[in-house]
């Protein structure tokens, strides 16, 4: 089974031919970051036209890479949501279309999943387990018994992890996205600081992350104040360490109560140094199948909603030309 998957839910334009749910026969993804770092952020109509320049050679590339003609393909598979729409509908309508010419099956697939399922690019799922994502838009904890079956445990009552990761670099003037620039540059710093760790002691699997960002904005707001200059690889390295020690937290107190022994990490934040250090160090500790998916894999791509999509496919869940995109889908309305 040989799936074309793309991807254009945010800022990634990406285009992957997947055999059989885990063999990678290609995988382009292009990235508009630089065009949106002048702005802070993403700009959602800057990236649909970024989308619309780049789909075609996107996809032709990932069948080119893969030395594939589009009658070699079993099925297209496509995000159908969450995201930007504007973005969404671009890889929705070029999937339609080929679908449509080349007459072939087309698979929607929840972008979430695709993030879970990048695992499986590495070695298949195993059940029950539990994964926590932790993305730009997301922060979740989700058990899943059997394959494409969600159900939600824990989420963010605020900010998700990504975004006040990104929040938090630029009130520290790094560029956007600013995780991976915390990232390194907590490397060189201590946590000094002992920010909260929020919902951390409370009989909950949801996270707050809003205090937290609050609290490294005032922190600075002092310093500053007091004309200090204050050491912003100790900022990065409190910041990464109250995270961390949430995440951690909540993660391991899911595992126990669903007494489950496989945990997958996903979404761009999974790619956190010092997170992949902690989880991999407890899970040792806890006997815990940990994984997490190599770097490349856990920022968006069309990888993992080739992924994803080959268990739609065999499920027979498909969509015919009138799949729409949608800005918000409850991944436990994806359970089949
Ligand atoms: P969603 O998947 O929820 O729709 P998204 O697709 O925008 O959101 P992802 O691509 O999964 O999110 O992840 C992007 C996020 O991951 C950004 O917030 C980015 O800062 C963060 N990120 C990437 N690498 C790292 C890192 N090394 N440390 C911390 N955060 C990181
Ligand atoms: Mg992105
Ligand atoms: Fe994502």
């Amino acid at each position: 089974i040989k799936i074309l998957a793309i991807e254009t839910s945010c800022d990634e334009t990406a285009a992957s031919v997947i055999q059989n749910g885990h063999e990678i026969l290609s995988n382009v993804v292009v990235s508009q970051i630089e065009s949106h770092k002048r702005f802070g952020g993403v700009v959602p109509e800057v990236a649909s036209r970024h989308h619309v320049e780049a789909i075609t050679h996107v996809i032709d590339q990932a069948l080119k890479e893969a030395e594939l003609e589009p009658a070699d393909l079993t099925a297209v598979a496509v995000t159908e949501g969450p995201g930007l729409i504007g973005a969404l509908l671009i890889g929705i309508n070029a999937a339609k279309t080929f679908a449509f010419v080349h007459d072939l099956p087309l698979i929607p697939v929840h972008h979430i999943a695709g993030h879970i399922y990048a695992a499986q690019l590495e070695k298949p799922l195993v059940f029950p387990l539990v994964s926590l994502v932790v993305s730009g838009g997301h922060t979740e904890l989700i058990y899943m018994k059997d394959h494409m079956s969600f159900e939600i445990i824990g989420e963010t009552r605020d900010d998700a992890v990504g975004e006040a990761f990104d929040k938090v670099a630029r009130v520290i003037e790094l560029p956007y996205p600013g995780g991976p620039h915390i990232d390194k540059l907590a490397q060189a710093g201590e946590d000094t600081f002992d920010f909260p760790r929020g919902l951390m002691k409370e009989d909950t699997f949801d996270f707050s992350f809003s205090g937290l960002k609050s609290a490294v904005i005032n922190k600075l707001h002092n310093y500053s104040q007091k004309g200090i200059e204050i050491n912003k690889s100790d900022v990065a390295a409190s910041f990464q360490a109250s995270v961390t020690d949430v995440l951690t937290a909540k993660t391991f107190a899911a595992l126990k109560e669903y007494d489950v022994k496989n945990l997958i990490i996903a979404g761009g934040v999974a790619g956190n140094s010092e997170l992949r250090r902690r989880f991999t160090a407890m899970c040792e500790e806890h006997k815990v199948n940990l994984q997490i998916p190599e770097l490349k894999f856990c920022t968006d791509n069309a990888a993992m909603i080739g992924a994803a999509a080959y268990h739609l496919y065999e499920k027979k869940h498909l969509a015919d030309l009138r799949l729409n995109g949608r800005n918000f889908i409850d991944i436990e309305e994806y359970a089949f």
